[in-house]
């Protein structure tokens, strides 16, 4: 099944089409806007996979997709080789062990009236992961991993600061002790110091715990810090996708470019 030239995670031909009803008086047909439009990448185990695009161009459908959140209208998923595009049960409660996010808002993402500790410790209470033998101390561990006071494990996240939220959301993902994390725009809604901050957190965690890293992004500066190959997204479509050195010194696309000049 999976060996060294497996990917780790796959997608292949992904389309994503939603259906909008019309609403006017006049027009009140259906409107069908392809958001994801035949999109495949393959990210392999403790690679970063960085794809990058300006708002609106369907970095986080794919994520939604590639992570599967979201049923993709056409086009698989792949994880170790197994195609999973329809996983229910017990694959699906698989995949979960092994695919893990980290979403851009970390107070939309924590459930405001749990404690960190019920938080961190739902992944491993729904997706059929064996539970640690001591749950509290198993917390704490993860608190302490990534910057947080383990003391603080009985406060609700609007008790933390942004920052302090999103490693909230890092700690849960881990807890599973999965292979891919997707980060859909993890540190986008940080302040610049501590995304740098965080992004050293994502590297050391990628070397200690074997991670791949989907690194979505819509600003190219912070990618050049993680990132292993650079995928540009335009319009719902791959543009470029190669190594970051290459995309960073020589980009073929002009729309890589105009992105690039963007960056300070
Ligand atoms: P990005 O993450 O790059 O900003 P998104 O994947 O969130 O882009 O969105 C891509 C496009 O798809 C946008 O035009 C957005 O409005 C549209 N879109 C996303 N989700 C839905 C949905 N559930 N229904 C209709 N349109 C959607
Ligand atoms: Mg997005």
């Amino acid at each position: 099944m999976s060996d060294a030239r497996t990917p780790l995670l796959e997608v292949k031909g992904l389309t994503k089409t939603f259906i909008t009803q019309g609403s006017g008086v006049v027009f009140s047909g259906k409107n069908e806007f392809t958001a994801v439009d035949d999109v495949s990448f393959a990210v392999n185990a403790r690679e970063t996979l960085a794809i990058v695009g300006e708002s609106g161009s369907g970095k986080s459908t794919m994520a939604r997709i590639a992570a599967k959140l979201l049923e993709p209208t056409s086009g698989n998923v792949l994880l170790d080789g197994v195609d999973v595009t329809h996983a229910k049960g017990k694959e699906l409660a698989h995949f979960r062990s092994k695919v893990q996010v980290v979403f851009q808002d970390p107070f939309s993402s924590l459930n405001p009236k749990h404690t960190v500790e019920r938080i961190v410790m739902a992944p491993l209470d729904y997706q059929r992961v064996k539970p640690p033998t001591k749950r509290r101390e198993f917390v704490r561990d993860l608190m302490d991993r990534v910057g947080l006071n383990p003391d603080h494990s009985q406060r609700y996240p609007g008790q933390f600061s942004g920052g302090q939220a999103q490693r909230i959301g890092i700690a849960r993902a881990l807890a599973v002790g999965p292979s891919l994390v997707v980060c859909d725009e993890a540190v986008s809604a940080l302040d610049v110091s501590v995304q740098a901050v965080v992004i050293k957190l994502l590297k050391d965690l990628q070397r200690e715990r074997d991670l791949s890293y989907i690194f979505i992004a819509h600003d190219l500066a912070v990618v050049r810090h993680i990132a292993d190959s650079v995928a540009v997204v335009h319009k719902g479509q791959i543009v470029e996708h190669g190594d970051r050195d290459s995309i960073f010194d020589a980009p073929q696309h002009e729309y890589t470019r105009e992105l690039l000049s963007a960056v300070p």
